[in-house]
């Protein structure tokens, strides 16, 4: 019907008995005579009655509909409405729009099916696993790599694993400033240092198989240590896994794991990319591509989120996939099986631990960790934030030189006690001074630019040979300038010795030097001073004339 209030326009009665089927389904009230309270009470819209012994028990508690101050049938149109437009999501601002309720409230309730994704999840991991276990029982082992894996993977779930960015920082929401510190994905998450380095975007990890679930993770890069625990608690040892080449770590846990090389050149001279650069030998990532299409488009509805909510709208969006995929009959034999209210809820009874202590105790960057506090009575609020994702900053050069020029390691300090490395000593001492002093930003920035520079060249010259400036200035494309200030420096305290190599004094000459590490491969590289003033300057410019 148009027109008229919202409860005219929209059938609540059905949406009222959508929401106390989900609740019996899915946060079922047991009786202590065993029975599970599922009868409603006309009457009384927040109890339910037990079926034999009549006991009346509360319909709302410990579910994450707790102290819910809006009609019951509002959350059950926003809960079925999630469900049928999958993969397109409902925003808030859509439900206080439809709903005609505040926007605040609106975006409460979405918090709270939210929750209701996160929570139901849980249960979805246990039948990923039990599915992926038959599919690929304990000695299973895919053809050896090189062969074609088509026949063997046709009517296998194999799994298959992606990442994506979501809102990534642009070039203009940097500012104009170009990043430096991140490469590729990683990079468009965070906002550049000179802006505070913090993460503005999402990086969604992916994985799912054909037309079946999905589970996505918001981690915060793609390091093997990240990514690594996330595939390895969810997928079993014998799943086949297939994903581009960025995951050359993954053949060591999971030896069915096979990437596909889009970057593969052509025999061909005519072209530059083999013609199979997508699929070969069957194995291919069109499944997460897809995914990642789809993902993209719903989320963006949400024109942007928080890093720090993103795994609730993840999860929301996996769970409603998952439910589609899995029915809700097997989420709900699952959620019988896996637990009994009443046991819980007198064993937590007394002794209740704070929300904080416990969503801290074992995160993952997921946050799947909300066990504890499932059933307690705390505001609803709190119970979301086990599943904050805890954006991390990733640590930039602002903090980096402090914490390096503290902490030296030991061997270091070892070295730094002999005598021919005393004036490495007095540089080290200098430096430290000059963190601790009030400088001025654009000396410490200098000072930054040259350490990172510093480092960059020190992992080039592991190895006690000579190296040669030119062959350096070839490989890096760094301009010879900073890259002999850093030099110099380093002859000045010891830590390289360094040979003016050039032909002869005339100008036509290209200069060339040549120099060896003096200080032990296992030592990391302290950081000295190379920020200079004018006078220093020319100080060093001439010593380093008159030498040659
Ligand atoms: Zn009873």
């Amino acid at each position: 019907m148009l027109g008229g209030t919202t409860s005219q326009a929209i059938n609540t009665q059905y949406y009222q008995a959508v929401f106390d089927d989900i609740l019996s389904r899915l946060y079922p009230t047991q009786c202590e005579c065993g029975t599970r309270c599922d009868r409603p009470m006309p009457s009384r819209p927040y109890s339910v009655r037990c079926p034999s012994c009549l006991r009346q028990k509360s319909k709302l508690a410990h579910t994450p509909f707790r102290n819910l101050r809006i009609p019951q049938w509002m959350a059950g149109y926003a809960v079925e409405e999630s469900y049928h437009r999958h993969p397109q999501v409902i925003t808030a601002s859509e439900l206080s729009r439809r709903l005609e309720i505040n926007y605040r409230t609106a975006l409460l309730l979405k918090r709270r099916i939210q929750l209701l994704a996160s929570e139901q999840l849980k249960r979805i991991y246990p039948l990923i696993r039990q599915e992926l276990e038959t599919a690929f029982p304990r000695p299973y082992k895919l053809p050896a790599e090189g062969n074609d894996v088509r026949p063997e993977t046709i009517d296998r779930p194999v799994v298959h694993a992606d990442t994506m960015v979501l809102f990534s920082a642009s070039q203009r929401a940097n500012k104009g400033r170009k990043r430096h510190r991140n490469r590729g994905l990683t990079s468009s998450i965070y906002l550049s240092e000179r802006l505070g380095g913090h993460q503005i975007g999402t990086l969604c990890h992916v994985m799912g198989t054909k037309q079946g679930w999905v589970l996505i993770d918001s981690v915060p890069d793609l390091r093997a240590n990240t990514v690594g625990p996330i595939i390895r608690d969810r997928l079993p040892r014998n799943t086949a896994i297939f994903t581009d080449e960025a995951y050359t770590w993954l053949y060591r846990i999971y030896p069915n794991h096979r990437m596909v090389n889009h970057s593969k050149k052509s025999a061909d001279r005519r072209f530059k990319y083999a013609r199979d650069r997508w699929c070969q030998n069957g194995v291919h990532n069109q499944v997460s591509e897809g995914l990642n299409g789809s993902l993209k488009k719903a989320m963006r509805a949400y024109s942007y989120f928080r890093p720090q909510y993103s795994t609730l709208y993840l999860n929301e969006w996996a769970f409603f996939k998952n439910l589609r995929y899995f029915g809700l009959e097997r989420l709900a034999e699952n959620s019988l099986a896996a637990e009994n209210p009443v046991v819980r809820r007198s064993r937590t009874g007394c002794l209740i631990e704070s929300a904080r202590d416990s969503a801290e105790g074992g995160n993952g960057p997921c946050g799947a960790s909300a066990d504890s506090i499932f059933r307690q009575k705390l505001p609803f609020t709190r119970l979301l934030e086990p599943y904050f994702y805890r954006a991390e900053r990733i640590p930039g050069a602002s903090q980096r030189p402090h914490a390096r020029s503290g902490s030296a390691s030991p061997e270091l300090e070892r070295i730094l006690k002999l005598a021919p490395f005393a004036s490495l000593r007095e540089a080290i001492q200098s430096c430290r001074a000059f963190w601790a002093a009030s400088s001025l930003p654009y000396q410490r920035a200098k000072q930054r630019k040259y350490a990172r520079l510093a480092n960059h060249l020190w992992d080039r010259i592991q190895s006690r040979d000579w190296h040669y400036l030119s062959d350096l200035i070839a490989e890096t494309r760094i301009d010879n300038r900073p890259l002999m200030r850093v030099l110099r420096r380093w002859a000045d305290t010891g830590i390289i010795e360094l040979r003016d190599l050039t032909p002869g004094p005339s100008k036509k000459h290209a200069i060339e030097y040549g120099f060896r590490r003096l200080l032990p491969g296992a030592v990391p590289l302290p950081e000295i001073l190379y920020r200079q003033n004018r006078k220093e300057f020319l100080e060093e410019t001439e010593k380093w004339q008159n030498d040659r």
